[in-house]
């Protein structure tokens, strides 16, 4: 425990909101360690999401009676949050869509189907999560448009040089990963931006797994969109967001069509409504984007740097103890990560050592991370996964070690 006061958060405080992690699974107390395909939930979401539908449930924008209005202010008070914690410079530029996944179908479909025409060419990485080839896959192919892919070395870094190489005039859009779901490897998305930036490409980038451990800073990096998901920042799952510098969110047209995003319709022509509301077609996931503010408050309160802070101690200690075990590789050992750590066991398939550490009570991902092309540049078939949030302990990390030492003498 004495490491853990090393740290400036006090872990037993955060611990105590997250009312989950209480709880025993297979007579064992839960240590959870997949934080990367979800985070837990704060008593904070909770209770904002119980206190909406209990006090203030109401459609939003259009109602003139109180509930409404309470619901209204609630909702875009949200959106100014957002905007503050990834420094965007107007609160317009913020759009809420369901998740990283719909924000990036969004820019595919609006800008790429208005602007990309035959021979042009979308930049992707190895590193990229399903969401974020899949979406250029199918506009391309519509658009007669090409994908590059920018290759990795052996230890999942994004080599620039090559990437350098394969922009050119017709390169229009760079999509790239923050940081890595599958290894945790963070990409230098500033400079990967400049070099996009001087070829007059645009670059959007998945921030879905950065935005809960980096500071965000959109007008540093320049991006010209970045997405990331509720779910994965402490908030409930369905709500996410888009930022899109305005100017270019202005000129492409809507995603989808219905209410919200109309300025005014008839039978003959329809105008559309002023950002963001334009992408913001239908009733929108009201009570869980007001909780996603309540989720960025506690990260707020508690501090990015002291969280990251903690994060980086949590990792440098299990990727020791992990390389410790002889017959264990770490996929993706870089300097510069967030804290994942993806390993292989030389003879123990992963989903093995997935289903062996549940029954401890220990919860980690075990496969391809929804990133195949990336597995198949490793050589592997998938990795098992620990993925360490704010508040896991230094002694969840022995159990998981102990955990693993377990499994391997089960296996042999
Ligand atoms: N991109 C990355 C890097 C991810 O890790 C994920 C989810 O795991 C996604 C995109 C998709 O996010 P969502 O499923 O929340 O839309």
């Amino acid at each position: 425990m004495s490491k853990n006061v090393l740290s400036n958060i006090d872990l037993s405080a955060i611990r105590q909101q997250f009312p989950i992690l209480d709880r025993q699974v297979k007579g064992k107390q839960l240590v959870y360690l997949d934080n990367a395909a979800t985070t837990q939930k704060p008593k904070a979401v909770i209770d904002t999401l119980t206190d909406y539908y209990s006090r203030y449930n109401a459609n939003i924008h259009r109602g003139i009676h109180t509930l409404a209005e309470e619901a209204t202010i609630a909702y875009e008070s949200t959106r100014e949050k957002v905007r503050g914690f990834i420094n965007a410079k107007h609160v317009e530029e913020i759009i809420f869509t369901r998740g990283t996944t719909e924000s990036i179908n969004l820019v595919a479909n609006s800008w790429g189907r208005s602007q990309l025409k035959e021979g042009d060419e979308i930049i992707i990485s190895t590193l990229e999560h399903h969401s974020n080839i899949v979406p250029w896959q199918l506009i391309a192919k519509e658009k007669g448009a090409n994908l590059r892919v920018v290759p990795i070395g052996d230890n999942g870094e994004f080599l620039f040089d090559e990437y350098l190489k394969l922009l050119s005039a017709n390169t229009r859009m760079v999509s790239v990963v923050h940081a890595s779901n599958a290894l945790g490897v963070i990409n230098p998305v500033k400079q990967i931006i400049e070099a996009a930036h001087r070829m007059g490409a645009l670059v959007m980038v998945d921030g879905a797994q950065s935005t809960v451990h980096l500071d965000i800073d959109v007008q540093d990096l320049q991006a010209d969109f970045f997405a990331f998901s509720g779910h994965k920042v402490y908030g409930p799952t369905g709500v996410g967001v888009l930022y899109g510098k305005k100017e270019i969110l202005e000129s492409m047209p809507p995603f989808q069509g219905g209410g919200e995003m109309i300025r005014e319709v008839s039978f003959k022509e329809t105008t559309f409504n002023e950002l963001p509301y334009k992408f913001e077609a239908g009733t929108p996931n009201i009570a869980d984007t007001i909780a996603l503010g309540s989720a960025l408050d506690l990260i707020t309160s508690i501090g990015k740097l002291n969280i990251r802070h903690h994060e980086d101690e949590l990792l440098a200690y299990a990727t020791n103890a992990l390389l410790s075990i002889e017959s264990l590789r770490i996929m993706g050992n870089t300097p510069n990560k967030v804290s994942v750590c993806s390993f292989v066991i030389d003879g123990v398939h992963p989903q093995d050592i997935g289903i062996l550490l549940d029954n401890q009570g220990i919860a980690v991902r075990t496969g391809h991370h929804c990133t195949q092309p990336l597995m198949a540049r490793l050589g592997i078939p998938g990795t098992t996964r620990a993925s360490f949030a704010m508040y896991n302990t230094f002694e969840e990390i022995d159990i998981l070690i102990a955990g693993i030492q377990k499994v391997i003498r089960m296996m042999k």
